[in-house]
C-alpha cells in the first residue's frame, strides 16, 4: 500500500475546527507533510462530506493560512492569548447571508479552547506524518490513534515487525 498521497481525509476529528485542521498532514515540525486541499474544488467536496453550508470569507490561500494558525493556536499551551487571538478573528456573517466558513471554525476553536474539559481530551495523533488532532472521547482516554484504518494499523503492523525482529535480536 502507498501512503504518498497521505491518509484520505476522514471526519474523525468530533469537532469542526479538528476536521478543518485534519484536511492535512503534518510533520513532527508543524509543516505540511501532504496536503488534501489543493483547490477549491477539494474544498467544496470536504464541505460536502461534512454537510456544512458555508462560503469563505477570505481567498482560498487565506483559508489555508488559517488553518495553520488554527492548528498552532489549538496545540498552544498558554490558554487565555490564545484564546483572546482566536476571539479577535473577525469573520461576521452579513444579514441573510450564509455562514462564513472562517467564523465556524473560529466559534469550533474557542469551544475547544474555552472548555478545560474540552482542552484536557484534545489529543495529536502520534502517527507518523499524521498530526491529526482529535477529541478522545473514549471512557478512560484510551484513544491514541487518529483512526485504527490508517495510523492504527501501521503501528500494529511495525510493532508486529519489531517482535519478530527481536526475537533475532534481542535488545
Ligand atoms: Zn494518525
Amino acid at each position: 500500500m502507498s501512503y504518498s498521497e497521505g491518509h484520505p481525509v476522514r471526519p474523525v476529528g468530533g469537532r469542526l475546527v479538528l476536521d478543518f485542521v485534519n484536511t492535512a498532514d503534518w510533520t513532527s515540525t508543524d509543516h505540511v507533510a501532504h496536503e488534501k486541499l489543493k483547490s477549491p474544488d477539494d474544498l467544496d467536496v470536504w464541505l460536502r462530506t461534512l454537510e456544512i453550508k458555508a462560503h469563505c470569507a477570505g481567498t482560498f490561500d487565506q483559508l489555508k493560512l488559517l488553518r495553520s494558525d488554527l492548528r498552532s493556536m489549538l496545540l498552544e499551551t498558554k490558554v487565555s492569548g490564545t484564546l483572546n487571538a482566536v476571539r479577535e478573528l473577525e469573520f461576521g456573517a452579513k444579514e441573510g447571508a450564509p455562514p462564513v466558513l472562517e467564523g465556524l471554525l473560529a466559534a469550533s476553536a474557542i469551544s475547544i479552547l474555552a472548555d478545560p474539559r474540552e482542552r484536557g481530551r484534545l489529543k495529536m495523533c502520534p502517527g507518523d506524518n499524521c498530526g491529526w488532532l482529535f477529541i478522545d472521547e473514549t471512557k478512560n482516554s484510551r484513544r491514541t490513534w487518529c483512526s485504527m484504518e490508517s495510523c492504527g494499523n501501521r503501528a500494529k503492523a511495525a510493532r508486529h515487525y519489531q517482535r519478530n525482529r527481536k526475537a533475532a535480536d534481542p535488545r
